[in-house]
């Protein structure tokens, strides 16, 4: 039996990023890529683990600055993990049409950074200007025209919570119909900012054109105890989903999974995050997939020990998203 049991692996292929968005979650970036002996190392230690996980997340960074080991990643997802969603999350401006018509041969889905329009995307991603965006949105759309499974992620600046639906609505246009609505955290989520996102957030939600669009797995997927996400990050850390990715350099490698050399779990890790979950899964005994995520953001905070992410204004916001989701009556759906 596994120690833990896997839902999704998301690996961070490489720090590198032409951006540097003003609210960027990976905190610590430096220069460091995944090498392809740690990749292939983990891909080991996954299928003996956990088997095949149900998807697998192509991340950074930017993936798209090492597009060859893109390209041999798929290619060994593709062969060992037959059947396995592989999604690759962007900012968009290095893909082309051969990357597209590549990536859509092979049934990979992409997940763009785009926060709206050009004024609001522009103020935090920076440093993009107009030739960038116009880049972008052409290469979002020639992607659906490509037939690619296509969402994003609109990240929300405090000062851009005005702006939301009207976001939303340009995303629309330009034909992206799965959007996921992130609070940006670390940002200074003050109460009048916080009622205010609030909200614009019900609004938005009792708008049916806008709900349909809103990428509400985080609220509907409703995980049992023990099923977790698993991430690689660069040079090469083990740790249980995306929430860890703020953490700086030493302590993903102090609260790492893994040992990199052998390829194996440390028993005291293991240890560790089992014991912690433990707490999540006190009561109920379900949880949302935001749930998940938002302990870990509290996780995170244990592991500084010290208030290191504004989890006390940013985990009531994404409690508040499900709540207002779930007020539409989605559906328990098993994972
Ligand atoms: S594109 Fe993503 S990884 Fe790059 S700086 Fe922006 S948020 Fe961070």
């Amino acid at each position: 039996m596994p120690v833990i049991r896997m839902r999704s692996a998301v690996i961070y292929l490489t720090e590198r990023c032409p951006l540097a968005c003003g609210y960027c979650y990976f905190r610590d970036k430096r220069q460091h890529d995944l090498s392809w002996k740690v990749l292939a190392n983990f891909l080991v230690l996954v299928k003996r683990e956990w088997g095949s996980p149900r998807s697998f997340v192509i991340s950074g960074g930017e993936p798209l600055m090492c597009w060859d080991k893109v390209k041999k990643l798929v290619m060994a997802l593709r062969s060992g993990f037959p059947g396995a969603d592989v999604r690759m999350q962007t900012n968009g401006l290095m893909l082309d049409r051969t990357k597209i018509a590549w990536l859509s041969a092979r049934g990979v889905g992409l997940e763009f950074g785009i926060d709206g329009d050009l004024g609001t995307t522009a103020r935090w991603r920076r440093p993009m200007d107009r030739g960038m965006f116009a880049r972008l949105v052409r290469n979002i759309r020639a992607a659906l025209d490509a037939g690619i499974s296509c969402g994003c992620t609109m990240t929300v600046h405090p000062d851009e919570v005005a702006r939301m639906a009207e976001n939303l609505r340009f995303l629309k246009g330009i034909g992206l119909s799965c959007v996921d609505i992130t609070p940006a955290a670390f940002m200074p989520w003050d109460a009048a900012r916080r009622a205010a996102f609030r909200a614009a957030y019900v609004d938005i939600v009792a708008t049916p054109a806008l709900r349909r669009m809103l990428f509400t797995r985080e609220d509907r997927e409703f995980m049992p105890a023990g099923l977790m996400d698993i991430s690689l990050h660069p040079p090469g850390d083990v740790l249980l989903g995306d929430a860890f990715l703020c953490l700086p350099g030493k302590a993903r490698k102090k609260f790492s999974l893994w040992d990199p050399a052998t390829g194996t779990l440390r028993p005291q890790m293991v240890a560790y995050y089992r014991r912690r979950y433990a707490l999540l899964w006190k009561r109920p005994s379900w949880r949302t997939y935001r749930d998940h995520v938002s302990f870990g953001f509290e996780m995170v905070n244990a592991m500084m020990g010290r208030n290191y992410l504004n989890t006390r204004q940013i985990v009531p916001l994404m409690r508040f998203m499900t709540r207002v989701h779930l007020s539409y009556g989605h559906k328990k759906i098993s994972a």
